[in-house]
Parts: C-alpha cells; structure tokens; sequence
C-alpha cells in the first residue's frame, strides 16, 4: 500500500464534478504530478482514450467534456490498480472515476444491454439477476446446518451475516453460503442472517456509478439494521464490505463490518483443531480487489489456506497489492459481452492463465462474484478438467468432514 494512504479512513465523497476543486479529494488531484503511473498499472489502460492521468490533465484544463464522449470510463472494472500506485495519494478509485462514470454514463444514448438489465434488476428485485426477493432465503432450506433467520426470530445476536446476492442465489455461490454457515456452526459461533429482507448492499451500484440506485439500497438496509439488534456484521462479499466500511458511514452506519476471511482468522486457534482432514491440494490464492487492494486484507486468506492440512499454497506472479483484477468489479460482471465485441481480452481470462501456470490446481477464491468468472474462464481456456475454482470457506468445510 502506498505510504502516502490511509486507506481505511472513510472517504469523504463529493457528490459531483462541481466545485470538485473546492473539495479535500479535488484539492488532492491538483497534486498530479502527471506520471502516468495509473495508465500504467491499469489492467484496461491500454484501451482507454483517457487514462486517469489523461482525465485529471483535461480535468484541470477545462476540457473534460471529451472524456465524456469517449468509452474510456466504462472500460474500469474500480480494480483499485491505480489508487493503490498513485504516489500523491489520490483516491482515483474512491473519488474520481465513480464521478466521470456517472457523467459518462449519463450522456450514452443507451447502456451497454446486459448492464442495463443489471442495474435494473437491482433498482427492482434488490439483486442483480432479477430473482425473486421472496427467493432470497430459499438456500437456506439445503443448508444442512441450523440458521437463524432474524424476521422469525428476533432479539439480540451477536453476528448478522449479510450474505449478498451472488451467495444467495447463484448456484455455485450457494455453495459458499452452505460452507460459510458451516464452518460458522462448527465454531459455534452466535449468527444469524436477515433472509428475505435482505438486498443488495449496492456497491456496483456506486462503482457503476448510479446513485439513486445506490442511495435507495443503502436507505433500505438501513432501515432493516435498525430493526435489530447485533454486534458485529459480516460479509462473505466483499463489495458489501467496500459498502458498509467505506460508504454506509456517511449515512449513519455505525456497525463494525468484518469480512468472513478476517473472522474466521480471528478464530484460527479454534478453528485450526477442527482442520482434521488432509486435502492434498496445490492451491494458489487470487486476492479481491475490494478485499485486498481496498482493505489490505492479504493475510488472512492466506493463513486460513494454510492452516488446512496438506494444502500447498503457491503464489501467482502478481500476487497481493499487485494481483490482477478478475474484471467484475465496476460493473465489469455485467459488461463481457461489451469487452468482447470491443475485441478487449477478457481479465478472468488473463488471471485464469497466470493461475494454470503456477502449477495450482486449485484456484481459491474469497469472493462470490469470482466463481462464475473463473469458472467460465477456465472453460474458454480449456483449463477446467486441470484446475477447479474454490472459496476458502469450502476448503475450511471440506477439511472439517471426516
Ligand atoms: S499516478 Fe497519481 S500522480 Fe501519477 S498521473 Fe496518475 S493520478 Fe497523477
Ligand atoms: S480502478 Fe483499475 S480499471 Fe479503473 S482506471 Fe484505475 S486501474 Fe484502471
């Protein structure tokens, strides 16, 4: 992380590109020194017109309308790259793009098809792929453990596990809620989880930058948390995490948010003694962008995976703050067929590449949006009978059997 952040201080957002200048973050960006480390370190740098540093220089000279016009802003994925880079410390990802998002956005003539179904999705059923939010609780029926659901049970608990959307409802990220709640129980742990009251914590909703949307899932959940009473909340999402550490603030949100990986590592001496069975796996580790670049959370994953018996972790070559981004961030989960047509290489696939070449064969994960873009990755490149996707929180169940 870049000596000149603190990154974990909340970011005070201005709400639009007037009077930017006037602002702590805009006073910020005149420190530019133009060096083209965020074009550099971008993932997609290469097919914007209008590179960060390219935008803060047109931004200064009162020229920014051409960034507007131009694609550049929908090719960021808010992988965090060049905000982690920026020597003088600007909060690119945080401040910036969200902001010439919105502008950019709000001049197309249409949003790319599959973005728009997305964002529509969201402002309707409170997830993204349009399923039913009386649905949202139904994993919970296969869990295989006891779940408390608050609506059926209220009063005090210490966790309230959001679990978010892709865990909820995407097959693959079931298996994720399943493993998390089971690993949760073995620990005996005091959870529960809020069923169909839960929506969208709505940080693609910001990153893709549509603020109503965003304000009006962020007024939702708050309403809901102040129904009930718990200490702590924890996400297995980690754009939820963005959202609650980073965003929800501003709007009252008192809470303290941990991720699943930093919980469980919280409780490793405990959890480390139910670890009995032996998986001969050769895993190597993709870091989120909003759990790892954002949040600094590099550790922890790791000394889960390696505190499951057998397991070999093996690092990729960007690992850490310098991973590549999976490209799901920024609404990038619902713009591949635009990438495509843009003739751009998909970035699961680039990672997925990197991870083969590791020697893994396990591809371990901590984020409910990588399953479908790996997996799907993996397939394209024909890798899938050679490496399998996993969640830690799968590992974690899977060494628990006995
Ligand atoms: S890395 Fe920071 S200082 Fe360098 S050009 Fe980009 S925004 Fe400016
Ligand atoms: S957040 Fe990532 S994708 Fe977006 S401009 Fe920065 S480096 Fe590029």
């Amino acid at each position: 992380m870049n000596a000149a952040t603190a990154w974990t201080e909340v970011a005070s957002c201005p709400s639009s590109l007037e009077n930017l200048f006037d602002t702590e973050e805009g006073r910020r960006l005149r420190t530019c020194i133009q060096c083209g480390t965020c074009a550099g370190t971008c993932p997609y740098g290469d097919t914007m017109d209008y590179p960060p540093r390219r935008m803060i220089a047109l931004l200064r000279s009162g020229q920014i309308e051409k960034v507007f016009t131009s694609d550049s802003l929908l090719n960021c994925v808010a992988c965090y790259a060049c905000m982690a880079k920026c020597p003088r410390g600007i909060r690119l990802t945080d401040v910036l793009l969200p902001l010439m998002k919105e502008q950019t956005l709000a001049r197309m003539p249409e949003l790319p098809a599959e973005l728009q179904k997305a964002l529509q999705n969201t402002m309707r059923y409170g997830n993204p792929m349009g399923e039913s939010s009386r649905k949202r609780a139904l994993w919970l029926k296969t869990a295989g453990v006891p779940i408390r659901v608050l609506p059926e049970q209220p009063g005090p608990v210490d966790l309230l596990w959001f679990v978010e959307c892709y865990s909820a409802y995407y097959a693959r990220g079931q298996d994720i809620a399943r493993a998390t709640a089971k690993v949760f129980n073995a620990l005996g742990l005091d959870f529960a989880v809020l069923g169909n009251e839960e929506k969208c914590a709505g940080e693609c909703g910001r990153l893709t930058w549509e603020p109503g949307l965003y304000e009006t899932l962020i007024d939702y959940n708050m309403a809901i948390f102040a129904k009930y009473s718990f200490k702590q909340i924890v996400t297995g999402c980690p754009h939820a995490l963005n959202a609650f550490r980073l965003r929800y603030p501003s709007y009252g949100f008192r809470y303290e948010t941990l991720s699943v990986c930093e919980l469980l590592a919280q409780h490793l001496d405990r959890l480390k003694p139910l670890l009995k069975r032996k998986l001969d796996y050769t895993v190597t580790y993709h870091d989120s962008c909003c759990l790892g670049r954002r949040n600094s959370i590099f550790d922890e994953p790791r000394m889960l995976l390696k505190a499951i018996p057998g397991v070999k972790l093996v690092e990729m070559t960007h690992h850490h703050e310098n991973a590549i981004c999976c490209g799901g961030g920024g609404g990038g989960m619902w713009l591949d067929t635009y990438f495509k047509t843009k003739g751009h290489e998909r970035l699961s696939e680039r990672r997925a590449k990197e991870a083969v070449s590791a020697g893994a064969d396990v591809l371990a994960i901590a984020c409910d949006y990588e399953f479908s873009r790996f997996e799907d990755a993996l397939k394209v490149l024909g890798h899938d009978k050679r490496m399998v996707v996993r969640d830690i929180t799968e590992l974690l169940a899977e060494s628990m059997e006995a």
